[in-house]
């Protein structure tokens, strides 16, 4: 009956969606009165385990083995598959990563039952106790929550940052199970010969606490350059909206939204972007938001904390001085 967190870990890292799924999954799993169980993959990754028991894991299955070293789709579905098959978990729950993305479906399909894949909520039904999936659906228009009545485990895949990082807890004991893990060179079907590593700099808008975003309203990429000075002025970063993105103005790491990005910084600033569902679905939770647009009845000023009516051109320069000023 237990529920299950998939970690991740990349150069014996540990992703941080790994670890917002520990906070959830422990809900999930006081829900149905069970364990919360993670499994950790890798080559000599055992040091990680106590940092998920910190994070909320009561026991942690320890898959160490040579061949898992680098993410391989065969080396990792065949391993969880088995211990998966062996122990019968409840639940399973996936970041929605990259890896995550393409691990979750193959191994839904070994072990014969459904994914809801991208999901931005998750809740247990209290008369059934089937877990409750909640994703966008229809290009954002609605939400759609999904059931797995007949087949076990349920298995989800979560987006990064819809759920909060967990307080983790020093003192907290947990049990550390290593498995024994059966793979042959033979199993696994690709090389990794090479892992190169973008030289692009990458931003993370998820971990950033000030988050100043621009949209179509800025007209062309070199808006991007006011956003980029009032975010450094503030401790921040720059995020975009699809719009901006398409157009080619800033990167796709930028993108906050459905197809984008999730993040919850403690203050985010749109400027020039109307608010549509789908950029919502990706900023909504932020503690603060302010919106600058030219338009009073853009959709975003009805969430915004504070709605700035006004061109964005005037606005933000002036904001500029004011904190130069300061
Ligand atoms: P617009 O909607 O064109 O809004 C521009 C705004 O700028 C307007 O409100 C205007 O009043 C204002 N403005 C113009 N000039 C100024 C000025 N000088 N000063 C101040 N304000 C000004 N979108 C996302 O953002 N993220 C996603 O992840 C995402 N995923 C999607 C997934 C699907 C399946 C689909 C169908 C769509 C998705 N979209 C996403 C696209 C989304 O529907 C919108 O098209 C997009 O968010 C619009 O971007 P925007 O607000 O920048 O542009």
């Amino acid at each position: 009956m237990s529920v299950w967190v998939i970690a991740e870990q990349r150069d014996g890292n540990l992703q941080k969606v790994s670890l917002e799924l520990l906070g959830k999954g422990k809900e999930l799993a006081n829900k149905l009165g069970t364990n919360l169980v993670a499994v950790l993959a890798g080559y000599e990754i055992e040091k990680l385990a106590k940092t998920l028991i910190r994070y909320g894991a009561d026991e942690v299955l320890v898959l160490d083995h040579i061949l898992l070293k680098n993410y391989t789709t065969d080396g990792y579905t065949k391993a969880i598959e088995k211990v998966v098959k062996c122990k019968n978990p409840e639940i399973i729950l996936i970041g929605a990563t990259n890896i995550g993305r393409d691990l979750g479906p193959r191994l839904a399909a070994r072990l014969k039952t459904g994914l809801t894949a991208d999901c931005t909520g998750l809740d247990i039904d209290e008369n059934s106790k089937n877990l409750l999936m909640t994703r966008p659906a229809f290009g954002g228009n609605l939400m759609a929550t999904i059931e797995c009545p007949n087949h076990r485990p349920q298995m989800a895949t979560v987006r990064p940052g819809v759920f909060p990082l967990p307080c983790p807890d020093e003192k907290r004991e947990g049990k550390i199970q290593k498995i024994e893990v059966d793979l042959k060179e033979k199993d696994i079907r690709t090389v990794v010969e090479k892992i190169v590593k973008s030289l692009e700099d990458k931003v993370d808008i998820t971990e950033a606490k000030v988050i100043v975003s621009g949209g179509r309203g800025l007209g062309s990429k070199e808006g991007f350059e006011l956003l980029k000075e009032l975010a450094s002025l503030l401790g921040g970063v720059v995020g975009a909206s699809r719009a901006a993105v398409d157009s080619g103005w800033i990167g796709k790491d930028h993108q906050v939204g459905q197809t984008g990005k999730t993040v919850r910084p403690k203050l985010y600033i749109a400027c020039g972007i109307s608010g549509a569902i789908q950029h919502l679905a990706g900023m909504q939770d932020s503690e603060y938001i302010i919106a600058i647009n030219k338009d009073e009845n853009a959709p975003i000023m009805s969430i915004a904390d504070l709605a700035i009516v006004g061109d964005l051109y005037k606005v933000i320069p002036e904001l500029i001085n004011e904190i130069k000023a300061y």
